[in-house]
């Protein structure tokens, strides 16, 4: 990084003391930007920079209520509207015991871009709570949702700001909110969240598509060297909403996903993934992984070690950020990996990138690889507001047009920029671009 980039993040750190994964976040993009500042110097005349790393607005509340047994519980809720250069803020809402403003802010910087490569007019936010839905009743999770929109409501809007889902919150808890919302605004305006039920203003297709996206562009990635998913041999991590479908895109491309996992551990299957029985255990039963054992004879439940030690082509990780480090990418590149795609937001560690791109594997960054669940939440927007339902070819058709054009840009970009096969730097630079000549024109505010 040159001199005016490295006293840039050294700002974001003394201004942001303590929020490790936001200044991890900020330093990836601010590494790869310094061809296109050199460029395009108006971006930084017109501080364009200096103020997208400053989030438009943070908001912190409490979120109080009443557990089974009568006690009074507190959380902490959270939503940072980062940037509205290219339209309402968009991205989900976490609910992991983990969430804290850090994390918030990092998933929301990475959004903006991810946003931004989609070209659906989309701006960058992100949310939370450091409430664990794991273990908690349905009541429960249900008085927590409306105490969490009681205060999120008044910031919200289709045209303002527009929550989804992430980490710990799926249709379930997004049915919860949209419920409040409606209650207390005494309006039935479905575009205000997404990853809402089907019967109720839901895209086919929203529920599969950061998993299949993912899978998508890593095949995009492979046919540029005239392979595909055929007959490789993967690996996910994570078993929740993105992995599973991550899991069966690639085996319906004819890959064999042979490993997942949980935070408890991970299961080796080596007849391959039963993407249905997964998906029983965790989305209808709310099971874990070690649930998937007692049920296929071939599966082994590992409780110590890494999902990474599996030997593998692939590798997807798709749970959560900075789960995959140095000594793991090591470990997979001894195995011979030839592919990464990250499903989750960040779940690389940088040391882990730099070792994947010095032995030349393909290697995708989440905020283009994933992209295709904030797409398709635009998607669902799109429905709500011309009050139709697309089939499900039909979003899914638009859904792998809209991965095949993010690709073919991140790509090009890094062509251009001399770097061909650097995905990182054709992202950040490519999804950096539309944002900061947004904000040109837009001036200084
Ligand atoms: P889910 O809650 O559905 O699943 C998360 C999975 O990751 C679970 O299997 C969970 O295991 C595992 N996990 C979470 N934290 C850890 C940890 N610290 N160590 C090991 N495993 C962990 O979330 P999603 O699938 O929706 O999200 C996964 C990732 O994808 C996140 O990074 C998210 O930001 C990203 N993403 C999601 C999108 C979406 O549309 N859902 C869109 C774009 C990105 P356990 O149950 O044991 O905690």
């Amino acid at each position: 990084m040159d001199d005016y980039l490295d006293a840039l993040f050294e700002h974001v750190r003394t201004l942001n003391p303590g929020e490790d994964v936001f200044h991890q976040a900020v330093h990836e993009v601010l590494e790869s930007l310094g061809p296109a500042l050199v460029k395009n110097p108006q971006y930084r005349d017109a501080g364009i920079l200096e103020r997208m790393i400053e989030p438009e607005r943070q908001i912190v509340f409490r979120v109080p209520w009443i557990d089974d047994y009568g006690k009074v519980q507190v959380h902490r809720g959270y939503r940072v509207e980062y940037n509205s250069a290219l339209g309402p803020y968009k991205g989900g809402l976490r609910f992991h015991p983990s969430v804290n403003i850090s994390i918030v802010k990092f998933l929301g910087f990475e959004q903006i871009f991810k946003n931004s490569l989609t070209r659906q007019g989309i701006g960058g936010g992100k949310g939370g709570s450091n409430f664990d839905p794991h273990g908690k009743s349905d009541n429960e999770v249900m008085r927590f949702c409306q105490s969490f929109m009681t205060e999120l409501y008044r910031h919200i809007g289709e045209y303002t700001d527009v929550p989804a889902g992430d980490i710990g919150v799926g249709a379930r808890e997004i049915g919860y909110m949209f419920g409040q919302y409606k209650r207390l605004t005494n309006r039935y305006e479905a575009g205000v969240l997404t990853g809402k039920g089907l019967g109720w203003g839901g895209s086919l297709a929203r529920t599969e598509a950061t998993g299949y996206g993912t899978v998508l562009f890593a095949e995009s990635m492979m046919h540029q060297h005239g392979e595909g998913f055929d007959g490789q041999r993967v690996v996910v991590s994570g078993s929740g909403n993105v992995a599973i479908y991550a899991i069966e895109k690639a085996q319906q491309l004819g890959a064999t996903v042979v490993s997942f996992s949980d935070s408890s551990g991970y299961v080796v299957d080596e007849e391959g993934v039963d993407v249905d029985l997964l998906r029983q255990i965790k989305e209808v039963e709310r099971g874990r992984v070690s649930d998937y054992v007692d049920h296929k004879s071939s599966a082994e439940l590992v409780t110590g070690g890494s999902v990474w030690d599996v030997p593998c082509t692939v590798a997807l990780p798709c749970a959560t950020q900075n789960e995959l480090d140095e000594a793991a990418a090591r470990t997979l590149v001894n195995n011979g990996v030839k592919v990464v795609a990250e499903g989750a937001n960040m779940p690389c560690t940088p040391e882990a990138v730099e070792i994947f791109q010095l032995a030349e594997c393909l290697f995708a960054p989440g905020k283009a690889a994933n992209a295709g669940g904030v797409a398709t939440s635009a998607l669902e927007m799109e429905q709500n507001a011309s009050r139709e339902q697309w089939s499900f070819d039909k979003a899914e058709a638009k859904l792998t047009k809209i991965m095949k054009t993010i690709h073919d840009e991140c790509a090009e970009t890094a062509e251009a920029y001399g770097q061909p096969g650097d995905y990182v730097l054709g992202a950040n630079i490519a999804g950096f671009t539309r944002v900061a000549d947004a904000m040109l024109a837009q001036g200084i505010v």
